[in-house]
């Protein structure tokens, strides 16, 4: 069984193709950016692998084009057993699956075993040297780098991901110190999101602190700006 906050079909982010997301709830960080808080809470909806399986089955003729599902959450790597259980059901409908993840969970049996089965990981790229990841994810970098190192190793497909958020890691600095650290993985595609403030009434309707409450969303401009330059240097 696992705890899932929620699904989206036909979900168009996430991966190639449509996807059927599945929204795993827990994290073991407490990003400052975090956009989804309420997944890092329990949901009290707990569904077996087959319950799963069935839902994803529906969606089946929309995964033409390398769409599938996509476990994401939270920390979709902290319900790596119920991943494994789930994978092969889909496998044998030729539904193939895709990992979004911070990185977090340390590197076990388990966690290996749901890469390995995994057709691609979309792996957070959250920030570029220990103290900053400690800071604002309150995570061990030390776990993220061997997910990374662990992906590159077997070969799996994989795609970076970094939000860029106003006043914290918006500078070209900032990307050359991310281009070098993405460089040391075999990734396909490396992409930077920007911050957004969509999330914050989530927040307030969980009477939890918002740690970049007055920060604004990253502006279109200096997106582009900053994506150009780390297309210009990777
Ligand atoms: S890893 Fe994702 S869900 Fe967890 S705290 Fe960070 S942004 Fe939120």
């Amino acid at each position: 069984m696992a705890d899932i906050h929620s699904f989206e079909s036909l979900a168009a982010v996430d991966g190639e193709g449509i996807r059927f997301d599945i929204f795993f709830t827990g994290c073991p960080l407490k990003c400052v950016y975090c956009h989804n808080p309420d997944t890092r809470f329990g949901s009290g909806k707990d569904y077996t692998a087959e319950e799963v399986f069935n839902k994803a089955k529906r969606f089946k003729p929309y995964f033409r084009n390398g769409g599938g599902v996509t476990f994401s959450g939270g920390e979709p790597l902290l319900n790596a057993e119920f991943i494994n259980e789930l994978a092969p059901m889909l496998e044998s409908e030729n539904i193939g699956c895709c990992i979004d993840t911070s990185g977090s969970v340390k590197l076990n049996d388990s966690v290996k075993k749901a890469i390995d089965g995994a057709d691609m990981v979309i792996l957070d790229l959250k920030f570029h040297n220990p103290e900053s990841y400690k800071k604002y994810t309150g995570g061990e970098f030390e776990n993220f780098i061997e997910t990374g190192d662990y992906c590159t190793k077997t070969g799996k497909r994989l795609w970076l991901r970094t939000v860029i958020v106003p006043g914290i890691n918006d500078t070209k600095e900032d990307i050359d110190r991310y281009a070098l650290l993405a460089k040391r993985f075999n990734f396909e595609k490396y992409e930077l999101l920007p911050f957004h403030t969509m999330g914050f009434f989530k927040y307030e309707n969980l009477g939890i602190e918002n740690p970049l409450e007055g920060t604004p969303p990253l502006s279109p401009e200096k997106l582009t700006e900053l994506r150009d330059y780390l297309n210009s240097i990777i």
